[in-house]
């Protein structure tokens, strides 16, 4: 994947479900295991949520559309044989976190030409559905908070703007040219978002990610990490808390 979109589902809203809004908003999940509430956050100072398939769930499929712009550039512009474009794209958003990061290397592609190829094309607003409770409960949160994406600050503008989410609830939307290409799970990127933020210590730092590699390098770090798209922990047991989606925020924080 080239971005912040991923590999990556419940949802909830409060009790009544507006069906347009969001894209997989189920009703709450009563079993939810409220154990899993976070210790207290006097020592936080900032909260960062990745964008792609965090602040909207992986059933918009934005991640989908994203991958085949991604390979049909790489065969159009890039003339990669369309037989080597999908594992070539595999094993560079492995090796360097995004497939944007490995083609710039590699082809020296130009980051703003890729982006309105692969990106700015989409059809934000059919992908990704208003949502005014996820609106509802960031407005609540009383710190800092930062849009923290492996993409683009267009794209993260036009999944804000698809879910009716104002940019301003946000201090500031890092992304990939803010941490100078050093993608997350790079350390860079991570040292970088904190002077950003203003916050000296990474035990301040609250992050939300989809990305198991992402939020593990956080936690290694000395982040708080909390996995977002989980309905059990297996796979992020190192992570502080997980949640099936932002909509349970209000759940595992003790505000
Ligand atoms: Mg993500």
């Amino acid at each position: 994947m080239g971005t912040g979109t991923e590999n990556s589902q419940v949802e909830q809203s409060s009790e009544s479900v507006d069906l347009n809004d969001s894209c997989a908003v189920s009703p709450a999940d009563k079993n939810f295991p409220t154990s899993l509430k976070l210790p207290q956050l006097q020592n936080v100072e900032a909260l960062f949520f990745d964008c792609d398939d965090t602040l909207y769930p992986p059933s918009c499929k934005v991640a989908e559309q994203v991958r085949k712009n991604i390979q049909k550039y790489m065969n159009e512009k890039l003339q990669i044989p369309l037989d080597k474009v999908v594992e070539l794209q595999q094993s560079l958003f492995e090796q360097y976190g995004t497939t944007l990061r490995g083609l710039q290397l590699l082809y020296e592609v130009d980051p703003f030409e890729y982006w309105s190829y692969i990106h700015w094309s989409l059809d934000y607003k059919s992908l990704i559905k208003r949502d005014t409770s996820l609106r509802n409960i960031l407005q609540s949160l009383p710190l800092k908070k930062f849009l923290f994406t492996n993409a683009d600050k267009t794209h993260a503008q036009k999944c804000l703007q698809a879910l009716d989410i104002p940019e301003e609830i946000f201090d500031d939307i890092i992304d990939v040219v803010a941490v100078r290409f050093k993608n997350k799970p790079d350390f860079d990127s991570f040292s970088t978002a904190l002077a950003i933020a203003n916050v000296d210590e990474p035990s301040k730092a609250l992050l939300f990610d989809d990305s198991v590699r992402n939020l593990r390098a956080a936690k290694n770090l000395g982040w708080r990490v909390v996995g977002v798209g989980r309905t059990s922990k297996e796979g992020v047991d190192f992570c502080d808390a997980w949640i099936p989606s932002l909509h349970y925020l209000p759940y595992i924080l003790p505000l």
